[in-house]
């Protein structure tokens, strides 16, 4: 499903971000990433959805050789990978059906399927009767679950959540934490980049630890050390 091979990522004549990462995830994996800031955890995600590219190596990602992909077809890629981040990135001026619809609407789906398909993901995330509110109206927890539902809703194989639990409480973390692990029962595969110590080590899933560029460690069922 993603297979990366002697990575390496330089940026500008500074030492490398990533040197030969090998990494293999098969589909419907959950892989928890893990390490310091800096370490290079950003850097790999950033591979994968190809806003950057790796300086040497190869990378594959669902049969798809990134060395032959063309400008033209990232969108195509970038509609298998959702992507969830730290800060949210909700549309402030829209509500909640709206900000997962727009995702929706990007790729010329008809009103009438967005309006059956919207409620369900929001009731997927644990939304249900949200839809009306903006997102100022809502916790951070519940905005974090609107993001994943605008990632998930068109239905990627892969999810990537590059700290999505970094601006919230202990409680609002793990109601994040266990959407992913509900979208991952569902068939997704998800990536998940943490410091949270406690939520690496009650998860017991597969943990990639990162250091100075390189993989130091990748254990299945661990913990963060
Ligand atoms: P992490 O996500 O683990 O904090 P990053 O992948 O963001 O790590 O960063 C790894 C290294 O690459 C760091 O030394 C960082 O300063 C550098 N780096 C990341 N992005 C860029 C960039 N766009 N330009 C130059 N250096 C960068």
């Amino acid at each position: 499903m993603i297979l990366l091979d002697r990575i390496t990522k330089t940026y500008g004549n500074k030492g490398p971000a990533l040197e030969r990462i090998n990494l293999h995830v098969e589909a419907k994996e959950f892989v928890v990433i893990v390490g310091q800031s800096g370490a290079g955890k950003s850097t790999l995600l950033k591979l994968l959805t190809r806003e950057e590219k790796p300086t040497s190596g190869k990378i594959i990602v669902g049969g798809v050789d990134y060395e032959r992909l063309k400008d033209k077809d990232v969108p195509f890629l970038r509609r298998k990978i959702g992507v969830v981040f730290q800060d949210f990135k909700l549309l402030s001026n829209r509500t909640v059906f709206e900000n997962v619809a727009f995702a929706l609407e990007i790729v010329g789906m008809s009103n009438r399927e967005i309006r059956h398909t919207v409620p369900k993901v929001l009731e997927i995330v644990g939304l249900k009767g949200k839809g009306d509110n903006y997102p100022s109206e809502l916790s951070g927890g519940e905005r974090q679950r609107v993001a994943i539902a605008r990632a998930i809703v068109r239905q990627p194989k892969i999810l990537i959540a590059d700290e999505p639990t970094g601006n919230l409480d202990p409680k609002h973390a793990w109601d994040v934490i266990r959407v992913l692990e509900k979208i991952n029962k569902y068939g997704t595969t998800v990536l998940l980049t943490t410091h949270n110590q406690e939520i690496v080590d009650k998860l017991r899933r597969r943990v990639v630890t990162i250091s100075d560029g390189k993989v130091v460690s990748d254990k299945a069922g661990a913990t963060y050390k």
